[in-house]
Order: C-alpha cells, then structure tokens, then sequence
C-alpha cells in the first residue's frame, strides 16, 4: 500500500510567526515548535523517515493554502499538523482529540487510519480521549466550524480544514492537549511534555507504515 522506506512525512508546527495561535498556560505557536523539533529529530535519526516541515522556520507567518502549497511541493507521503486547543477561562476543558481528512475525500481512509494510531498512542501515555475515540471532524458552513463525531461517516459537501482539503497526501490535524489547562499542559505541553508527545507521535508514523520504532533517548 505505502511501498518501500525511507517514507516521505511532513510536520506541519500550527501558528507561528506573527500568529501564536491559542493563548493559555502556554502558547500554542511555542507548544507546536516544540513538539514538531523534538519529532523531526526523531524522524531525522530513524533511515526509514524522510522528515519534511511546512514552512523554512517557526518565526515564519503562514496561512493554511500557503502550507498546503508548501506540503504538496515536497510530495509527502503522510501529513501532521500540530495544534493546542483551548477553553474559555473556568472551563475544565482537557484531553486529546485529532481530525483526519473528512469521509468522502481521497485519502480518507488512510487518514483515519492514522489518526487511530495517534489517538491509541496518545490514552496509553495517559490522555484523556475526547469525542469519539478522539477522533472527530469539522467541517465550516461559510465562518462557522461544525464539530461532527467521527460515528458520523456519511459524506458532506462542506468542506473542512483547508490544510486538510488542500495537500494531496494522508493527513491529520492533531490538537494535542489544551493550552488552558494547567493539568494538561504539565503531562503534555510542557518542554518535557512536548517530548513524550513527539515520541507518541513518532510510534504512530511508525505504526502507520509498520515500521519499527528505534529506541532513540531523547
Ligand atoms: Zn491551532
């Protein structure tokens, strides 16, 4: 199905540059950079991994088509986009969940598949898995983001992420863990925590192409 290694992968660091992106007990253009360069230098150690990025540097500003311009150019085999999520101030908001190319679209499947092995990754180091298995779609009627259960498989016309629509390859966009939640961000936002996540990520590419994971410290 995915042919022979070393396999193409793109990590796609969300926000940055002028855009921080969520705002919490971290910043979530920080928590991104972070977790995307401890997970690059886990690709970049194992000879079955091409890492790829989606823009030359964190400090860059880049809009969702631009990235997906950038992604497509590198003819990558599997896409991850990582983000934090947020909730209003008082919210207990907390826990793991991920979105996959939408039903319908080519590399649905393959998403989805993916995004299983992230979400299975992320509860075994000990997440808490929001929705459905942590797996959940959006879609956007004109300005408005639909959040849709990923029990709901049957095909829309809306479209969802840009960044998910537009690159032409297996791809995921992964909210790591909530940036307003002090208790989420010790286990997995921090600078030791965007560590754990980056090895939980590296399994998954892993698992994803049925390699095996090398025992790389950190
Ligand atoms: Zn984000």
């Amino acid at each position: 199905m995915v042919g022979d290694p070393p396999y193409r992968v793109c990590i796609d660091a969300g926000h940055g540059g002028s855009d921080p992106g969520a705002r919490g007990v971290v910043e979530e253009k920080e928590m991104t950079a972070q977790t995307s360069e401890a997970l690059l230098a886990l690709l970049e150690a194992d000879p079955n991994y091409i890492p790829l990025r989606s823009r030359e540097s964190y400090d860059v500003t880049a809009k969702p088509s631009q990235r997906a311009e950038a992604i497509n150019a590198q003819s990558p085999q599997l896409l991850l986009s990582i983000h934090g999520n947020s909730a209003p101030e008082g919210s207990a908001a907390a826990g793991f969940e991920c979105y996959p190319s939408v039903p319908g679209r080519t590399w649905h499947q393959e998403s989805y598949y993916f995004a299983q092995q992230l979400a299975q990754g992320m509860q075994a180091a000990g997440a808490k898995l929001r929705g459905h298995g942590g797996i959940r779609y959006i879609y956007y009627q004109g300005e408005v983001k639909q959040l849709v259960e990923s029990t709901h498989t049957e095909v829309r016309d809306k479209r969802s992420f840009t960044l998910l629509e537009d690159v032409n390859c297996p791809a995921v966009l992964a909210e790591q863990c909530f940036v307003t939640s002090e208790e989420d961000v010790a286990q997995f936002g921090s600078e030791e925590g965007c560590k754990t996540v980056a090895r939980v990520y590296y399994e998954a590419i892993c698992a994803y192409f049925g390699t095996q994971p090398l025992d790389t410290p950190l």
